[in-house]
């Protein structure tokens, strides 16, 4: 077991967290203030991000990204965490696994120019009826001789105004349920409004509607009946990146900020840093930030090693999510008022990181997935000499 990182790598977390410091984080008080990244900064940073050679760094240099490692993107993401979703989203891409299973002139279609970075996608499970349930949709796509006709609705979907297609999971049976790539644009496709939202200022989460939508037979993505187990596959992959590892990022970075305040801030003749329940705070926060990060680091590596570390992601992202919960509300308290106050970025982080709880997976349904594994399997997931 060695705990240490390459040269290689630590150039690689040394250029993005560069990248993220002199082109990205400079934008954050735009995006807060007016609610989105202008068209011309998102444009110039999404050129600026390719230029740096780490757009689409999740997908196989054989599709033409960057052909990471797990464990070298979980790296990269967790530099994400420094800045907010939008900023990465237009810098690094977000291209989704399950484009990897695009065949034939599907590839040309969807998944080439995604990565890219001349279309974007986004994934669209989560509907006004089924949340945590989502086997539970209501969305269904019907055969037909041409291909499917798609009809439902979804909402809460990421970053769904920039996107030019979707990632739907439709019923295609009373139970089936498979993927669809659903361009804007299609008769009977509809944007619905923007959702706003307690944080993530600047990322549009819409709803979809989809009345009789025409598929051609290619926009069904895998085999028909295969569309749980590809999306949920791939939001095994995601939960460990852009929550695990952006969590311990966007905690990290809180600390630094905390660090300085309590060296900084007088009261009573003397640094706050100086009285113990401070100290406690601080302490405590990295004590969990450094549990959670050596979780996210194990999980990716057993990814690296073919294991499918469902268990253990759910692990990771319980753990890294509450981790930056808590952290971020000691930065509140540290900070006090100065925490509260909009004159700072500390509230910001505190209505941003309070999504981690829920998305992905809510904590209660990851709780559920462990405890299930574990009355079934024993300690297999968490005792390495079992
Ligand atoms: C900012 C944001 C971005 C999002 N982006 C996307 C996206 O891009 N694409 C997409 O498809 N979806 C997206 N979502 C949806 C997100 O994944 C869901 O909100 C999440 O899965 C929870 O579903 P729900 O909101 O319907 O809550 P519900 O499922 O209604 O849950 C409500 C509460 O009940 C609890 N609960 C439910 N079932 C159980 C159970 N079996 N045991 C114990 N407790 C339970 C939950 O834990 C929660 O506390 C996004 C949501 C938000 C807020």
């Amino acid at each position: 077991m060695n705990f240490s990182l390459s040269s290689d790598q630590h150039l690689m977390v040394e250029t993005i967290r560069r990248f993220i410091t002199e082109e990205l984080k400079p934008l954050e008080e735009l995006v807060e203030a007016s609610g989105s990244l202008p068209d011309a900064q998102a444009h110039a940073i999404h050129a600026k991000g390719k230029a740096l050679g780490f757009y689409a760094f999740n997908i196989p240099e054989a599709h033409g990204g960057g052909g990471l490692s797990h464990f070298d993107r979980i790296l990269c993401e967790e530099q994400f965490g420094r800045t907010t979703d939008i900023l990465i989203r237009r810098a690094f891409g977000n291209v989704y696994e399950p484009l990897l299973h695009c065949q034939g002139r599907q590839i040309e279609r969807w998944l080439a120019p995604t990565v890219a970075g001349t279309r974007t996608c986004s994934i669209a499970i989560t509907e006004p009826g089924a949340g945590s349930d989502a086997g539970g949709i209501s969305t269904r796509a019907v055969k037909t001789s041409a291909g499917w006709r798609l009809s439902g609705a979804k909402h809460f979907i990421s970053d769904g105004l920039w996107s030019d297609f979707f990632l739907v999971s439709a019923k295609t049976d009373e139970n089936e349920i498979s993927l669809f790539m659903v361009d804007k644009g299609l008769p009977g496709f509809t944007v619905g409004k923007d959702q706003p939202m307690m944080g993530l200022r600047g990322t549009p989460h819409i709803e979809l509607f989809f009345d009789e939508v025409p598929l051609e037979e290619d926009a069904l993505l895998g085999a028909r009946g295969q569309g749980f187990k590809l999306a949920m596959g791939a939001l095994n992959v995601v939960r460990l990146a852009q929550v695990g590892a952006r969590a311990v990022g966007k905690a990290t970075h809180i600390c630094e900020s905390m660090f300085d305040w309590a060296r900084e801030r007088h009261q009573f003749g003397k640094s706050i840093g100086d009285f113990q329940m401070i100290q406690q705070m601080l302490a405590d926060s990295v004590i969990e930030i450094n549990a959670a990060r050596w979780m996210v680091y194990r999980a990716a590596c057993l990814l690296d090693e073919g294991h499918d570390a469902r268990v253990e992601i759910s692990m990771v992202k319980v753990h890294a999510a509450e981790t930056l919960g808590r952290v971020v509300d000691r930065a509140v308290q540290i900070f006090g008022g100065m925490g509260y106050c909009k004159d700072l970025p500390i509230e910001r982080y505190y209505r941003d990181a309070r999504i981690y709880r829920i998305y992905d997976g809510t904590s209660e349904i990851h709780r559920s997935v462990i405890a299930k594994a574990v009355l079934k399997n024993g300690a297999i997931n968490f005792d390495p000499f079992h």
